[in-house]
């Protein structure tokens, strides 16, 4: 994908099932909502050898921020965010 095109990164955080290590997944995306990402399949990978693939709705914590041009220098605040906690 071409980063120009792209206005938003999303974060999802997962959890290792494993270790509980922490496993963040960076995306750029030119939407800003969270339901098709967290709709979409990850592979998620932890350096203690666990993988698997998981929805993003499977994930912990799910940040999107916006994201100006190919620098992505403006990464400004997270406009929406959501936890599997709340
Ligand atoms: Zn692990």
């Amino acid at each position: 994908m071409d980063m120009k095109d792209s206005r938003f990164v999303h974060l999802l955080l997962f959890s290792c099932k494993q270790c509980s290590r922490p496993l963040a997944i960076p995306m750029a995306s030119e939407e800003g909502n969270l339901e098709r990402i967290d709709g979409g399949i990850f592979d998620v990978k932890c350096e203690c050898g666990w993988s698997q693939k998981m929805i993003g709705l499977e994930a912990s914590r799910h940040w999107v921020a916006s994201w100006y041009g190919p620098r992505g220098n403006n990464f400004g605040r997270a406009e929406e965010c959501r936890s599997a906690l709340s």
